[in-house]
């Protein structure tokens, strides 16, 4: 059987014979990404009829008020021309349409704006040029290749699809998750106890047992980013689910909007982990700030919005209405799971709906 022949379990399986058990963050990366048989590059697993829904699919409502963010941050920075306009992770590319349509008003900004978008799945990178309906962009697959300019710039769940590494406690040193094979089939597993440096500063904070994760990929895009922010202006909203300082499992798996066996299928369920927001916080250059989805959007004047719009709608489409607006900032849906955090230059002041609740970026917080 040639390589092409098979799929993903017969690959990995393959692996782990070759090579042993592999930490978890292998395992998530040839699931998401493998080129061939990975999940994201595969198909479109948004929607009701897919696997999960995103803020910008449940309302337009969202991508609206993150445009006017960003763009009321670009303003009170003096307009800088040209700047970047950047997405992480575009999916469908609703939220990247949504932040065009409503800024077209705000004079000079669609003049000034450069469109880079970072998407590793071919079918969505599709799926994004048709969203954007002719308006001129630039795909690249690394957050390294984003011009060196004012960088405005979103990220909606895409640090959840980051691979992580997941580790137990045990005495002073940590067993790593791996992923092996048991009799023929994927299975979970523990390495033998090591130190790790990367997870020392977590002795002080965990006990016996505790599971901690880390994500490699995260600190090194939240530098990349932040960096181009300090030196050249601009500003980034990063949205997800997750905490501050982190603790436990939260490696999941989803398929029909339903959890499913990580282990099952690979390369057909959505893998993802909680965001640790302290890491991208420690590791950005420039300052931060960490404001729970349903207060900035509330701040931003969502409720407002949603009362205009409801004024055109009736029925279904205005229950509809009404209930998107409660799941995107209720404390019991999305409104305090969903948190955003915001890079802005130190020079600056912070973007619109995050400045009331300035945190320091070191610390624990609630
Ligand atoms: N932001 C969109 C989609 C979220 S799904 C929304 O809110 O609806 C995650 C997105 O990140 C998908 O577009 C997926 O293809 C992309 N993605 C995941 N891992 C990636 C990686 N390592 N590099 C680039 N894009 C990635």
């Amino acid at each position: 059987m040639s390589r092409g022949d098979m799929d993903l379990r017969a690959i990995l399986l393959r692996r782990i014979a070759a090579e042993g058990p592999m930490p978890l963050s292998d395992y998530m990366a040839a699931c998401l990404l493998h080129p061939v048989h990975g999940y994201y590059t595969s198909r479109d697993p948004l929607g009701r009829d897919g696997d999960f829904i995103t803020a910008p699919e449940i309302s337009q409502m969202f991508g609206e008020l993150i445009g006017l963010c960003l763009a009321q941050s670009w303003l009170d920075q003096g307009a800088p021309s040209p700047v970047t306009l950047a997405e992480l992770g575009p999916g469908r590319g609703t939220l990247i349409a949504d932040v065009l349509r409503a800024t077209a008003h705000v004079p000079g900004f669609h003049a000034a704006v450069e469109l880079h978008l970072v998407e590793a799945s071919p079918v969505l990178r599709a799926r994004q040029q048709a969203a954007l309906a002719g308006h001129p962009a630039h795909w690249h697959d690394q957050v390294s290749e984003l011009p060196e300019q004012p960088l405005l710039l979103i990220a909606n769940e895409f640090f959840d699809a980051l691979p992580i590494r997941q580790f137990r406690r045990s005495g002073d040193l940590w067993r790593e998750t791996v992923v092996g094979a048991t009799a023929g089939a994927l299975s979970l597993g523990l390495s033998p106890p090591a130190p790790i440096g990367a997870l020392q500063h977590r002795l002080s904070d965990t006990a016996e047992g505790d599971i901690v994760e880390i994500c490699p990929g995260a600190a090194a895009i939240a530098q990349a980013i932040s960096t181009r922010i300090e030196t050249h202006g601009g500003a980034a909203l990063i949205v997800d689910y997750g905490d501050w300082h982190a603790l436990g499992d939260t490696f999941q798996a989803l398929r029909g909007h339903a959890p499913t066996d990580p282990l099952a299928d690979p390369g057909t369920a959505d893998l993802t982990a909680h965001v640790d927001f302290e890491t991208l916080a420690d590791a950005a250059s420039a300052h931060s700030l960490l404001t729970p989805q349903g207060v900035f959007l509330e701040r931003l004047g969502i409720t407002e919005r949603a009362q205009r719009l409801a004024d055109r709608l009736s029925g279904d489409a205005l229950s509809g209405h009404i209930a998107a607006h409660r799941r995107l900032t209720h404390p019991q849906e999305m409104g305090t799971l969903f948190k955003v955090i915001a890079f802005y230059p130190s020079q600056a002041s912070p973007p619109p709906g995050l400045e009331a609740m300035r945190l320091q970026t070191r610390g624990p917080q609630a």
